[in-house]
């Protein structure tokens, strides 16, 4: 065992459908554990982790919600580590909506467990399952003095310019009922860009860029001079980009369609948005993009599914180029899709030909499997893949927290 094991960070991430955790040293960036929950609710759940370099892997049993796999996290893998967690200081808990109220990372209290209770409604599949976990490691681990500290994905969007967060509605539903765009993903957001200053040699507070984030969720945010100017996600992270269930941008009169003409509930319009549409409603077979990746030539569904999500990208990459001040330093591509799928950048860098934009298909094709680089050509406007570390962001916000 490492003997300046101290000053750890335990990093947890609950999802809507899984849960990530780490414990890690953020000064030093070395990871001691790491794991993650998949198909939470489906008919078996899994459970990988990584420990000091050993890998494991179990089925946690059927239809397992997030109470009963955090117990399983607590009680199978990190009990098991005394070592490691009695050097564990705090615990950094992603919370993707701050609402109206909290704008940075805190050390939660009641008065911030209450904040993010009063957001559940602009992030009705995030804060319940984060406040779950806050709730349940609290309990755990109390007495032994770790601090814990919320982590919001809208942090990074409070210097949005009213131009990007208003929408074109009655100017007091934005006064009286907080209703804006709050952005997500903002750690993930922040990380990259803070990556490619160090790629580039460039000041962070002059750096023009555009991140993509496509995972699960997806969203592309415009960075300049360092501060993030317009995001696609909005109210809640339904808006924007095609995602894995979520259907990004809608007419908002499709809901009332649906409402009006098809007798749909409110609660299920909102569960096809949400669970049912985005590449598993076009596709009408799956969410996954390894599925579309490796169908993409051969079904009409994988190719439909693929082009759209490509042409609503590439859209968004274009209009975001409006707000770079004439000088472009990159633009980034990460998460689960974005670092491993060359097909899909390949196809929406295509469609930016007119904005000098070249990919370069050897480079693109070797940057996968979490690895960081150029894919672009020499004359092209630079494009890079850079492998995201929301564990790792976390921990380090939460160790300044605890530090201050
Ligand atoms: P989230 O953190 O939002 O749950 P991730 O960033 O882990 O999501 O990305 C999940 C997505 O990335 C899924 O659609 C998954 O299929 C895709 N993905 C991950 N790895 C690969 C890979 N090697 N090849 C193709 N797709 C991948």
């Amino acid at each position: 065992m490492d003997k300046k094991l101290n000053n750890l960070i335990l990093v947890l991430n609950c999802g809507s459908s899984s849960i990530k955790f780490a414990i890690l040293n953020p000064d030093n960036e070395k990871k001691y554990l790491s794991g993650l929950v998949e198909c939470l609710f489906l008919s078996e759940t899994y459970i990988k982790w990584e420990c000091l370099g050993i890998k494991y892997k179990k089925k946690i049993g059927s239809h397992i919600g997030h109470e009963n796999a955090l117990n399983f996290i607590i009680d199978q893998v990190l009990s098991e580590q005394q070592d490691i967690l009695k050097n564990v200081i705090g615990i950094g808990h992603r919370v993707v909506h701050g609402g109206i109220k909290i704008k940075k990372s805190m050390l939660i209290d009641k008065n911030v467990i209450k904040n993010i209770q009063d957001a559940v409604s602009f992030a009705p599949l995030h804060n319940p399952v984060n406040l779950i976990g806050i709730k349940i490691l609290i309990e755990n681990y109390t007495s032994l003095s770790k601090k814990n500290v919320a982590v919001f994905d809208t942090s990074f969007y409070q210097k949005m310019p009213e131009t990007s967060f208003l929408y074109a509605i009655p100017y007091n539903f934005y006064t009286k009922h907080g209703i804006r765009r709050y952005g997500a993903h903002g750690t993930s957001h922040q990380y990259v860009a803070h990556k490619i200053s160090v790629i580039l040699n460039k000041k962070f507070s002059s750096l023009n860029i555009i991140t993509c984030h496509l995972g699960n969720g997806a969203s592309i945010s415009a960075i300049c001079k360092g501060i993030c100017v317009d995001t696609s996600m909005g109210l809640t992270p339904l808006e924007g980009l095609v995602m894995g269930t979520r259907s990004g941008d809608i007419d908002p009169s499709i809901i009332f369609f649906m409402n009006k003409q098809l007798n749909m509930s409110i609660d299920e319009i909102q569960m096809i948005l949400t669970k049912k549409s985005g590449l598993l409603g076009l596709s009408g077979i799956s969410s996954d993009f390894r599925y579309f990746e490796k169908n993409y030539n051969f079904k009409n569904n994988a190719k439909r599914s693929v082009d759209i999500f490509c042409h609503r990208l590439s859209k968004y990459i274009a209009a975001y180029t409006t707000l770079m001040e004439n000088r472009l330093d990159a633009l980034i591509f990460t998460g689960g899709i974005g670092e491993n799928v060359p097909l899909i950048r390949e196809l929406t860098l295509d469609r930016l030909s007119l904005l000098n934009f070249k990919i370069n298909i050897e480079l693109n094709f070797s940057t996968i499997g979490g690895r960081s680089g150029l894919i672009s050509t020499c004359t092209s406007r630079p494009v890079f893949v850079i492998a995201t570390d929301e564990e790792l962001a976390i921990a380090k916000e939460t160790i300044n927290i605890i530090r201050k």
